[in-house]
């Protein structure tokens, strides 16, 4: 089955299970259109205000040749660039803001403008039969391979939203010739943007690029070493890796799947992803990730490039093989380490979130800007996170409805929005999803299609929810999953019909050890897909935790919860007073952590009688703990 929408004209037989809509197709409304707005005016609008690296990212007067392709000699804005005007593009075309997508346009025109088809990649000036060239972007393990990806990325999401032929033209270029280049790369994130050219235009050089890829084990390069690994399943005993490398290097080989029929291709890269969830995911929804992965711990840090490389990875599976599962990892990683990602007024970051953060420059992380990554500032160095967070709240606007193969739609990630997509034959349908979800429980979905008509619409029923509800019309309806937890509503649509789906929360505590503090035990606490935290007061910003905040307490993992809930504010910007919160009684204990290296208590004892707490969302807090020490009493 194809969709006839949506389908490209050179689609591989094997149908993706869900096709992502066009940028610009789903805008954002109420809180998520106030989130949206902040990103543009704070950092996504204004990059090149942050830093001068971002004036000179894929600039006409920055090219670097020879030894200067080394990111730190100079090469860097090629990464930050891909990763910007990724976002950039997204972001104006899903507000519909002509400022964003004029500069993402300016900017991408600079490599659409130039390129020719014996450039390597992107990198226009660069020549590819020039030897000297070639050399010149091996080095850094092919580190500026593997940034090209980025961009090539940057434009198919801008081509698919505009429809500029100059972008495909450039893809075109950049990906056929020489069909070595997608198989070298520190990672391998040429393959999705080339895979994507080749469904656009039919390229014979791609194609086979691509089958030799997948098809000829022999066809490999050293300068792939790095990722090899991932074509094969997870053995018992796997060495961590650098996250970046990791998401880079699994999630590609998913399309090996759609390419050669051959399902070991999805299994393997969900297999890994599979490990990396069980390994390490935090309660946040992010891998840890400092920078490299290890056991999910209290202190443990999540780089921010890894926030928005984690949520593009679990939405590009998801729409190669339809699994809800991994749309339920989606959105508990945008709606908890999103936000935890940047200040409420987008002009600062973080470049390491940890799940208890009580106090700035602690712990010191081995890598990257080390114990001031954990702090809120305008960059940091090295300035990856700092233009990849531009990636995380269009990535998941853009990628929240989703078109099937059955000509229909599906809803595969929730939150406030209006999708306008075309279903059935050729229909315009416009679905308007009025919510406060995740801070409430029911979205109502108004469908328009612009007459009646037969279609299917998929709604996404959360793994977290045992009794989701449904109704049409005020109808109830049975809410069954499928095998992929999605609920399936075919029938003759009439324009004002009305779908509202309920997804009843409750507060449920979750326990483990911390295998980085000798198995020390933790409880966090949850209420649907949101983390709840005990904020700690912020003292003027968002690095000064109040000096009179008491957070030495431990939960008691039976302890008893009450809801309290408040309309949301007229605008909406994560703050510490939520409008969400959960009250819960915890027992003060004696704990003193030292801040170059801390870590929860082996045991903790209670001092005194249970107090009450006030728990609010971890994407309101800056200075928080989420994973709590356990007292257990009787
Ligand atoms: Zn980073």
């Amino acid at each position: 089955m194809s969709n006839p929408n949506y389908a490209r004209p050179f689609d591989p037989p094997t149908p993706a299970a869900l096709i992502p809509l066009p940028p610009g197709a789903i805008a954002p409304a109420g809180w998520l259109a106030d989130w949206s707005r902040a990103a543009s005016a704070g950092y996504t609008g204004h990059m090149d205000e942050v830093d001068i690296e971002f004036q000179r990212a894929w600039a006409v007067d920055h090219q670097m040749t020879g030894e200067r392709l080394a990111w730190p000699r100079g090469a860097w804005p090629y990464e930050g660039g891909g990763y910007w005007f990724d976002g950039l593009a997204k972001l104006g075309l899903a507000l519909g803001d002509t400022e964003l997508t004029d500069q993402a346009r300016r900017r991408l025109g600079v490599v659409m403008d130039n390129m020719h088809p014996d450039s390597i990649l992107f990198l226009w000036w660069l020549d590819q039969r020039r030897a000297e060239d070639i050399a010149a972007v091996g080095v850094d393990g092919e580190w500026p391979i593997w940034a090209c990806g980025l961009l090539g990325r940057a434009l198919t999401g801008y081509y698919a939203g505009s429809r500029d032929p100059r972008a495909l033209a450039t893809l075109e270029m950049a990906y056929s010739g020489d069909r070595r280049r997608l198989g070298l790369g520190w990672g391998i994130s040429n393959l999705w943007p080339a895979f994507d050219t080749y469904a656009w235009t039919g390229n014979a050089e791609i194609a086979a690029g691509l089958t030799a890829l997948f098809e000829d084990d022999r066809a490999h390069s050293a300068g792939q070493a790095s990722w090899q690994r991932y074509r094969q399943a997870p053995g018992a005993n796997e060495a961590n890796d650098h996250v970046v490398h990791f998401l880079e290097s699994t999630t590609p080989w998913a399309l090996g799947y759609l390419w050669t029929g051959r399902r070991q291709w999805l299994e393997t890269a969900l297999a890994w992803h599979d490990l990396l969830a069980r390994e390490a995911l935090q309660p946040s929804g992010a891998p840890v990730a400092d920078e490299y992965w290890g056991p999910t711990g209290a202190f443990r840090g999540s780089e921010t490039c890894d926030v928005a490389g984690y949520l593009w990875s679990q939405m590009a599976l998801l729409s190669v093989c339809g699994a809800g599962r991994l749309a339920d990892r989606a959105e508990r990683l945008f709606f908890n380490a999103g936000p935890a990602t940047v200040n409420r007024d987008w002009h600062s970051h973080v470049y390491f979130q940890s799940p208890n953060r009580l106090q700035p420059d602690s712990p010191p992380y081995p890598h990257g800007p080390q114990a001031s990554g954990n702090n809120y500032r305008r960059s940091h160095m090295p300035l990856c996170c700092t233009a990849a967070l531009n990636r995380i709240v269009p990535g998941y606007v853009t990628q929240m409805w989703m078109a099937t193969p059955d000509a229909g739609l599906a809803a595969v990630a929730y939150g406030p929005c209006r999708v306008g997509a075309l279903v059935a034959d050729g229909l315009p349908v416009e679905i308007v999803c009025d919510t406060a979800y995740p801070f409430a429980e029911t979205l109502t979905f108004t469908v328009n299609p612009a007459h009646a008509a037969q279609f299917p619409l998929s709604f996404r029923l959360p793994g977290w929810c045992g009794e989701p509800r449904l109704s049409l019309n005020g109808a109830p309806l049975a809410a069954l999953p499928d095998a992929n937890g999605f609920v399936r509503l075919a029938r003759c649509w009439q324009p004002g019909d009305v779908v509202e789906l309920v997804f009843p929360m409750t507060p449920t505590v979750a326990t483990g050890v911390d295998r980085n503090a000798d198995d020390a035990p933790y409880a966090t606490v949850s209420y649907g897909p949101l983390l709840f935290a005990l904020p700690i007061g912020e003292a003027g910003d968002a690095n000064t935790p109040d000096p009179a905040a008491r957070w030495q307490y431990g939960l008691d993992p039976a302890a008893a919860f009450t809801v309290e809930r408040e309309a949301l504010p007229a605008r909406w910007d994560w703050p510490l007073a939520s409008p969400l919160r959960l009250k819960t009684t915890a027992l003060p204990i004696d704990w003193q952590p030292d801040p170059a290296a801390p870590r929860l208590p082996a045991a903790a004892t209670a001092t005194g009688p249970a107090e009450e707490v006030t728990l609010a969302p971890y994407g309101c807090t800056k200075l928080r703990v989420s994973m709590f020490p356990v007292v257990t009493t009787g």
